[in-house]
Formats: C-alpha cells, sequence, structure tokens
C-alpha cells in the first residue's frame, strides 16, 4: 500500500503494483519499520555492509575471520552476537554503544501490583517519579524488574498528560535506556556476550557512528563521535532505526496530522487519526510503534495485541 485517498464512504487505498481496494474504515498497523544507516550512507547493502540483520541471514555470508562492527547495542546486537557465537566466528568484534552497556538480562521476576502513577504534567515529575520507583537495587535483580514492570502498567496513562515536547525530550534523553530495561536480553544472548567478551573478542566502545567510507582493502572504516576511527571487515546495522515510508508519505501530504512538531501522527486514545482541525476522525485508526509518542509504551508485541483487541472491541460495539 502506498498510498490513500478520502472516497465518498470511507478511504481508497492505492498498492504499488496500482490495484486499489475502497474500505468504509481503514486501520494502519504498518508495525516497525525495515531499519535505516542512522547517518547519511552511500553506499549500497552488500554481504560486508547489513543494513537489516532481522532476517539472520547475513550470518551465512560472514568469513569466520571477519573483523565485524556492529552499530548499536539493543536486542538487536544481542541477537547477533548470540548468531555469531552459535557459528563459532573467531574474528574481532567490535560494539559501539552509546551508554556503554549492554541491556539487563530477563530474570524470573514475579508480577506485583500496579503502581498507581500521581498526576504528572512535566518531563521532569515524570522522570522524579520513574527514578523514585527504580533507584534502589540493581536492574538485573528480580525485585528491580518486578517494580519496572509495575511502573510500566499505568505509564502510557501518565504519558499522555504530558505537553507533547516534554515525551519528546524524554524520548530524546531516556528512550534509549528506557528501551533497555524494558526489552531485557535473553539468557542465552547474554552468556553469549559474556563469553566473548571474557576471551578479549568482544570490545565495547563507548561512542557513535559518524562516518562510513569503504577502505582499499575492501573494509570499511568508520568515524566515530569520539574521534576516533575504527576498520572493519564487515559492518552491522543494530540501531533498529527506521522510517515507515507509508506512515511519512501520509505525514507529507497532510492525510496524517503531525503531534506537535514531531514527525510522528496524531493518534487519539481511542485510535483515531486526529485530523488537521484536531477532531478525531472516525474511519481512520492507527496501531502500534507509530502511535508510540502520541499514547506511550506501545513497541512490543502484546501492548500492540492489546491496542488490536480495544480496537476489534470498539468496532464491534459501533457495528452492533
Ligand atoms: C527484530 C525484532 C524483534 C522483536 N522482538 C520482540 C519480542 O521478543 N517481544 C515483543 O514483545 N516484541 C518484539 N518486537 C516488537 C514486536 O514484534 C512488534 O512491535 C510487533 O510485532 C508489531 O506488531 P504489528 O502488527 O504492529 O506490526 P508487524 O508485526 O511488524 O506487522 C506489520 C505488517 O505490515 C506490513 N506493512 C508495512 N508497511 C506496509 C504497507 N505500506 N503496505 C502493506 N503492508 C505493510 C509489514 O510488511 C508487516 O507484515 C520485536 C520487533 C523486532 C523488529
Amino acid at each position: 500500500m502506498v498510498d490513500i485517498r478520502p472516497a465518498q464512504q470511507g478511504w481508497q487505498v492505492l498498492c504499488d503494483d496500482r490495484t486499489e481496494y475502497h474500505g468504509t474504515s481503514l486501520l494502519l498497523a504498518t508495525g516497525n519499520p525495515e531499519p535505516q544507516w542512522p547517518i547519511p550512507n552511500r553506499f549500497k547493502d552488500s554481504s560486508t555492509l547489513i543494513r537489516t540483520p532481522w532476517r539472520g541471514d547475513w550470518l551465512e555470508r560472514i568469513d569466520p575471520t571477519a573483523a565485524i562492527c556492529l552499530v548499536g547495542s539493543g536486542l538487536t546486537a544481542m541477537d547477533a552476537l548470540s548468531g555469531l557465537a552459535e557459528r563459532d566466528h573467531q574474528g574481532p568484534i567490535s560494539l559501539l554503544t552509546p551508554h556503554g552497556i549492554l541491556p539487563p538480562e530477563q530474570v524470573g521476576w514475579e508480577p506485583g501490583d500496579p503502581f498507581l502513577w500521581p498526576d504528572t504534567r512535566r518531563a521532569s515529575d515524570f522522570l522524579h517519579v520513574a527514578f523514585q520507583m527504580l533507584r534502589a537495587g540493581f536492574w538485573e535483580e528480580p525485585e528491580w524488574q518486578q517494580r519496572f514492570s509495575a511502573l510500566r502498567s499505568g505509564i502510557s496513562t501518565a504519558w499522555q498528560q504530558l505537553p507533547v515536547e516534554d515525551r519528546m525530550k524524554l524520548q530524546r534523553r531516556a528512550g534509549g535506556l528506557w528501551s533497555l530495561a524494558r526489552f531485557r536480553a535473553s539468557p542465552q544472548t547474554v552468556e553469549a556476550a559474556r563469553n566473548m567478551r571474557d576471551r578479549g573478542q568482544l570490545t565495547l566502545i563507548r561512542s557513535a557512528l559518524k562516518s562510513l567510507e569503504s577502505t582499499r582493502s575492501d573494509g570499511w572504516q568508520l568515524g566515530l563521535a569520539n574521534e576516533v576511527s575504527l576498520n572493519a571487515d564487515a559492518v552491522i546495522n543494530c540501531t533498529g532505526v527506521g522510517r515507515d515510508p507509508l506512515i511519512h508519505k501520509l505525514m507529507v501530504t497532510g492525510r496524517l496530522t503531525p503531534l506537535g512538531k514531531s514527525s510522528s501522527p496524531a493518534v487519539s486514545p481511542g485510535l483515531q487519526v486526529i485530523s488537521e482541525d484536531g477532531s478525531p476522525c472516525d474511519t481512520l485508526f492507527c496501531i502500534g510503534p507509530a502511535t508510540a509518542l502520541a499514547l506511550g509504551d506501545v513497541m512490543g508485541a502484546t501492548s500492540v495485541a492489546t491496542q488490536a483487541a480495544g480496537f476489534a472491541r470498539s468496532l464491534h460495539t459501533v457495528e452492533k
């Protein structure tokens, strides 16, 4: 699907093969967009420059002695490390991590009572509440993970009360750390990473990618934010950063209205897309990661499934 147009009743949907469909209501549920490089990059995807590692097929084409650089330090990087360990990769691995850390290990926590969020109207109040809840203990302890989970239970309501600028500020400043704590790594991937570090094969570099150049020897030279450069035979993009082409197009053409000065769509708690005049549209809906700035913690499969179930219930009620 490449575009939508308002029709007499509902929406006309246009596809890239020129077919068109009509629906009285339309739900945008396009999920996580394919990752893009976090810097402008003129080089094409190849067996040594992997933009989308999610399919895992790149592992089959990597020279087992290659020096590899993983850009990013979330769950995609952990999956890449685990895949390389499974294939008994022998070459050195560097991993660029903005905070100098890897995700915590998921441990066996038990669900506790949900946390009752106070009224928070500013990013600073929101951070203060989260900090008070999480400052004691260590994030790989069951008790800490239980508290984190309790904090998450009412977070979307608290999030939606914040001004958009405050939500954007929180995403910029704390979004990375929040994702690490939220999407914890499996014990198997943590063990693979630990073994590689212990034997000196894996090095964490606290920096971000700033530039990428090819070298004469068919390798890559990476310029880092801390002015250092690094050479690698293969570079794997583990940043997960992507831009949904359809959502982007609908924002540019004005079908979707941006939330404040962001590039995310304005969506009501009832999942209705907000029109330019501020009114919720009763035939155009959106769920999933594209609604995260508007609605809060909706990246994981269970949160998206909860949105989908709520949407199905609301349709059922309307039809009755
Ligand atoms: C690598 C990875 C690992 C993850 N692991 C976990 C995990 O362990 N636990 C967890 O809770 N969550 C995980 N998530 C998050 C979770 O999978 C997603 O948030 C969830 O699947 C999103 O569901 P969705 O239905 O919104 O989107 P998706 O499941 O991504 O489905 C969207 C669909 O829409 C299609 N689509 C996109 N654009 C268009 C278009 N223009 N026209 C037509 N079709 C289109 C896509 O091809 C896709 O089929 C992971 C995400 C990723 C990327």
